[in-house]
């Protein structure tokens, strides 16, 4: 049994430490832990958060998504309390055809949808059954399952990663999202930052609607009455004001044909 520290609480060093923790001893340092109020400082709590294919998947890459995606499939039957559940995806593309998708055919009723129910613009379609979750209520969920099987979770903020030596440890894990742009032995400049923005609404809109192409939006129904409306991805920007002219254009997405019947519904949170 190895002693292991993971850097970061979001979903990717809960996750890790989920399948570590099986046969090791696992502490969890991070400066935002799961249950915090939210902030900026980390994405996991800001997700959808739905699972799509991720684009561009190597077959490794592939098998680790499908592996992922059974696990939270099972889990939204299993565990209704962890907010997941089974959603109904509405896939399209502007510029795609149905070769070019690795997940074509390997999702829950998969099918290609037919020419009379594709938007205005859209090349293809794919409607099928995906899972989605609610991170508010996720997050602090897996954490208090993650510490009953004896994860320990620490709040520390490293200003460099070999900070992180005094936890005393066999293995290191870096699961600290962008956090290695900027601690100070790293430094490590491929990480990219994108802003993201995204308006939270009330509606009754019960499927996920998302539309990749020259007009990339989303709406994911999180199936409590909610639904998060986005698409703004700004590369290499960090502004925290809220841009309110992006916020009108993400709303005229409730006007999208896929949306338009639940709009009456639409208020602001
Ligand atoms: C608006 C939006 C919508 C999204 N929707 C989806 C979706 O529908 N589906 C999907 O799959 N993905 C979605 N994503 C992407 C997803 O949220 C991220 O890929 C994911 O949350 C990254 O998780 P992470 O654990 O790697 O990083 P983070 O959640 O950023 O966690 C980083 C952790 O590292 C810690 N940390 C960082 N630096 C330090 C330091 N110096 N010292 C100590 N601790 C540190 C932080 O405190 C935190 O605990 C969305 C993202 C956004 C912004």
């Amino acid at each position: 049994m190895a002693r292991i520290t993971i850097v970061g609480a979001g979903i990717t060093g809960m996750a890790i430490a989920s399948l570590l923790s099986r046969n090791h001893e696992v502490t969890i340092v991070a400066k935002n832990l799961p249950g915090d109020e939210l902030t900026l400082e980390w994405a996991s709590p800001w997700a959808g958060a739905v699972f799509l294919g991720l684009d561009g998947s190597s077959e490794r890459e592939q098998k680790m998504q499908l592996d992922s995606f059974a696990v939270l499939w099972r889990l939204a039957v299993t565990n209704p309390e962890s907010s997941l559940r089974r959603i109904v995806m509405e896939d399209f593309h502007d510029d795609k055809t149905i070769d070019q998708i690795w997940y074509r055919g390997k999702m829950p009723e998969f099918r290609v949808m037919r020419q009379d129910e594709l938007p205005k613009g859209v090349k293809l379609g794919m409607s099928y059954k995906t899972v989605v979750l609610t991170p508010k209520v996720f997050l602090p969920w897996l954490r208090k399952r993650l510490e009953a099987s004896g994860v320990t979770f620490k709040r520390v903020n490293l200003d460099t990663l070999a900070e992180v030596k005094s936890q005393g440890h066999d293995i290191v894990v870096n699961a600290s999202g962008w956090g290695p742009k900027f601690m100070g032995d790293i430094r490590d400049q491929d990480v990219q930052l994108v802003r993201g923005q995204t308006v939270h609404v009330r509606s009754n809109y019960d499927k996920i609607y998302m539309r990749h192409g020259k007009d990339y939006t989303y709406a994911i129904s999180r199936l409590d009455g909610t639904c998060i409306l986005g698409g703004i991805k700004q590369y290499d920007q960090t502004d925290p004001k809220l841009d309110l002219d992006l916020q009108q254009d993400v709303s005229t997405l409730t006007r999208l044909e896929p949306v338009r019947t639940k709009e009456k519904r639409l208020t602001a949170l």
